[in-house]
Order: structure tokens, then C-alpha cells, then sequence
């Protein structure tokens, strides 16, 4: 059993097959590693699980792509011997090596895109979260091993042939989570 990260999302169910942010959605010309949990700005994210934060870096940037805001992300390695990747964090609350329990804050969701900078020639999937109003969102992957990010991984979304590593469909983790519990 694991608790949803996000208390103030706008759903609280695991995004499925054909809607937009789901797992290894088809983006075309890239898939989507991860799941999109939209919410406000500033939303609080929780620790799905009691494990330790084994890396924080950026997750997306104007330096990688104009339309986005800088972000970061939180990788976690689970008690249970997998590896959350929580992304586009406008703050993060917590350092590399810090123990995570189950429930507590880890940091609040960023604005990942920025709006006034989609235009007829960002991909179309950017479009729809710019004509859907979904800007901010917490961005979450799940790996059975320790996830390397290198090209072509860019932003939560795979350029290349086959998968990342170890990369795990986050639905199964998240289903039946637990909602609005929070420590710490
Ligand atoms: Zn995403």
C-alpha cells in the first residue's frame, strides 16, 4: 500500500491508457516515462513510501526547451527496493541522503510550462495542456533499478528506441493508494 503524493490533485485516479499524461503515452516523436498528476501550483507532494532521497536535480528548463519553467525533481529509493521519481518541483524541501517517511512533505508542484511561449508549432500534446489549463502537475516515475538520465531522456519523455532501464509502469504502484494521510 502506498499514499497518493498529491492531497490536492485534481483526480485521484492513476491516468489510463489513451488519456493524456498516462504512462508511455505517445507523444509523436517521443513516450511519456512517467504519469501526470495535475494540481495547482504550490500543491504540497508526500512521499508515496518511506525510503531515502538518493538524488535531487533539474528535471526540465528553458536552457532544454523554451516553453518550460526550471524544475526539479526528487529521486527516491523506496523501502521496497524501487525508485520514485518525483518531478517538476517548484521547491523541494529535502537533500540527498535524507530519510522520507511514508506521508511526509518532500515539496510543492512548480509550473512546468509556460503558456504565453506555446505557439501552432509546440508539440501537440503541449498544446492541449496549454488549451486544457494543465501548466502545473507533478510528473512520477517508477524504476526497479537505479535510473540513469541521459540523452534521450529529456524532461519525463524517452527520444530514442525501446526504454529506459528498468523503467516500471507507476499504475499498479499507485493503485489503491491512500489518500490525505500526512506526517512529518
Ligand atoms: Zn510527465
Amino acid at each position: 500500500m502506498t499514499t497518493w503524493p498529491v492531497p490536492g490533485s485534481a483526480s485521484f485516479q492513476v491516468p489510463v491508457e489513451g488519456q493524456p499524461g498516462s504512462f508511455w503515452e505517445d507523444r509523436g516523436d517521443r513516450f511519456h516515462c512517467g504519469i501526470d498528476i495535475y494540481a495547482p501550483a504550490m500543491s504540497e507532494v508526500l512521499a508515496c513510501e518511506t525510503g531515502e532521497v538518493f538524488d535531487v536535480g533539474i528535471a526540465t528548463s528553458p536552457e532544454q526547451t523554451h516553453y518550460w519553467n526550471t524544475t526539479w525533481y526528487v529521486l527516491v529509493k523506496t523501502r521496497s527496493n524501487l525508485y520514485c521519481r518525483y518531478a517538476e518541483f517548484g521547491d523541494v524541501l529535502v537533500r540527498i541522503g535524507d530519510r522520507v517517511l511514508e506521508g511526509q512533505a518532500i515539496g510543492h508542484i512548480g509550473t512546468v510550462i509556460r503558456p504565453q511561449l506555446v505557439d501552432s508549432c509546440s508539440p501537440v500534446y503541449i498544446q492541449r495542456l496549454k488549451l486544457d489549463g494543465h501548466v502545473s502537475m507533478l510528473h512520477f516515475e517508477v524504476y526497479r533499478l537505479r535510473p540513469v538520465y541521459m540523452r534521450p531522456y529529456r524532461g519525463g519523455n524517452w527520444f530514442g528506441n525501446g526504454r529506459p532501464e528498468g523503467l516500471l509502469d507507476p499504475g499498479p504502484y499507485l493503485r489503491g493508494a491512500i489518500h490525505g494521510i500526512k506526517k512529518g
